[in-house]
C-alpha cells in the first residue's frame, strides 16, 4: 500500500508514521516543515519503503498514491494563530489539494478535523450531531472555520465525486514530540516545571480539557481509515477530564518542583469546557482509549526530559 501522511513530520503525523513503517507499509511523507520536524522521522531516512518530500500541500501535487493521510496544518493556537491566513490557505487549498490528489487516484483519504469545530458549546459532552458555537471572525477563526470549511469540502467531495472520505475529529492530544515552543499545556508546563519557571494560567485555569495521549489516537486513525464509515467521528479520551489548574499540579508533583503560577489574561475565545463522546468510536471502530493520565503524563516527562539533555 503507498500511504501518503500529509504533515508527516508532526507529533501525529511522525506517530502514525512509525505505525504505518512498522506495519510494512510503504510511506511518502509530505511536510513543508513549518512546525513538522525533520528529526521525527529521521529514523525511516534509510528505509527503502520511506521517502520524505518537502512540500507544502497548498500547491498541488501529482503522486501515485492508494491512501492520503491529511494531517498538514499547525495544531497548537500560538502557532495557527502566527501566520493566520496561511492556516486559512492550508486548510482550504490544502484540503482541496489533498481531495483532488485521492480523488485522481481513486484513493482513500483520512482528514484530521479537530475538537475546535465545535467551539464553545453549552453541551456537556459533544456528540458529532452538534454543529457547533464559532466564531467566524475571531483570531481562531483560521483554524476552527479552517478545519470546518475543510470538513465541508471532504464531503462535497463525497457527494459530488464518490472520493472515499474518513473524517475524524480529535480532541487534546498529548505525548512526546510536542516542541518545546508549541504552546500547548501539557508540554508547556513539563518543560516550565523541568526548567523551574513559574507555569503559566491562562485566565482562571478553571477551563477543562479531556486528554487523550498519543499512542490511543494512531489505532483510532488506523480503524477509521479502514472501515466503510466517512464520519465525521470524535477521537477523544472523555475519561481523562481535568481543569487546567489541576493538570498544573499534577505535573508539579510528577516533576517534584514547587514552580508558582503566572497567571495571564484568558485567550480571547477561550474554550471552557470540551468533551467528546465518543460512543460512535466504539461502536463503529470498536476503539476506546487505554492510556490514563498519570501513564501518559509519565511517558511525556521521561521523553522530554531525554530530549532537554
Ligand atoms: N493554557 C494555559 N497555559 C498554557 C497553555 C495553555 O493555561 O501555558 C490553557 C489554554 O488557555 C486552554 C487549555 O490550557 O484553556 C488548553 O490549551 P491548549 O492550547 O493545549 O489546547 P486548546 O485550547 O486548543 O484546547
Amino acid at each position: 500500500m503507498i500511504n501518503i501522511v500529509t504533515g508527516g513530520a508532526g507529533f501525529i503525523g511522525s506517530h502514525l508514521i512509525d505505525w504505518l513503517m512498522k506495519s510494512g507499509e510503504e510511506v511518502i511523507c509530505l511536510d513543508n516543515l513549518c512546525t513538522g520536524d525533520r528529526k521525527n522521522i529521521a529514523r525511516w531516512d534509510n528505509h527503502p519503503k520511506f521517502k520524505f518530500i518537502k512540500h507544502d500541500i497548498t500547491n498541488p501535487i501529482n503522486i501515485e498514491v492508494e491512501k492520503i493521510w491529511h494531517l498538514a496544518c499547525p495544531a497548537s493556537s500560538k502557532n495557527y494563530k502566527r501566520d493566520s491566513i496561511k492556516t486559512s490557505l492550508t486548510n482550504s487549498i490544502g484540503t482541496f489539494n489533498v481531495l483532488e490528489l485521492a480523488t485522481k487516484n481513486k484513493a482513500k483519504v483520512l482528514f484530521t478535523s479537530t475538537s475546535e469545530i465545535y467551539g464553545n458549546s453549552p453541551s456537556n459532552c459533544l456528540l458529532e450531531s452538534n454543529f457547533g458555537y464559532v466564531n467566524p471572525n475571531g483570531f481562531k477563526s483560521c483554524y476552527s472555520e479552517g478545519k470546518r470549511l475543510a470538513e465541508s469540502l471532504c464531503f462535497d467531495f463525497f457527494r459530488s465525486h464518490k472520493t472515499q472520505i474518513r473524517v475524524a475529529r480529535i480532541f487534546n492530544v498529548y505525548g512526546p514530540r510536542i516542541k518545546k515552543n508549541d504552546g500547548r499545556v501539557i508540554s508547556n508546563f513539563i518543560y516550565q516545571a523541568i526548567d523551574q519557571k513559574a507555569l503559566t494560567i491562562n485566565g482562571s485555569g478553571k477551563q477543562k480539557r479531556c486528554f487523550c495521549y498519543v499512542d490511543d489516537i494512531i489505532p483510532g486513525l488506523i480503524k477509521l481509515m479502514d472501515c466503510d464509515f466517512c464520519g465525521p467521528i470524535n477521537l477523544g479520551n472523555p475519561k481523562e477530564e481535568y481543569n487546567i489548574l489541576s493538570i498544573a499540579n499534577l505535573i508539579k508533583r510528577k516533576i517534584n518542583v514547587d514552580s508558582p503560577f503566572k497567571k495571564l489574561p484568558k485567550p480571547p475565545d477561550e474554550i471552557m469546557k470540551r468533551k467528546p463522546s465518543i460512543k460512535l468510536a466504539k461502536e463503529i471502530l470498536n476503539w476506546e482509549p487505554k492510556i490514563n493520565i498519570d501513564l501518559g503524563l509519565e511517558k511525556t516527562i521521561s521523553y522530554i526530559k531525554l530530549e532537554d539533555l
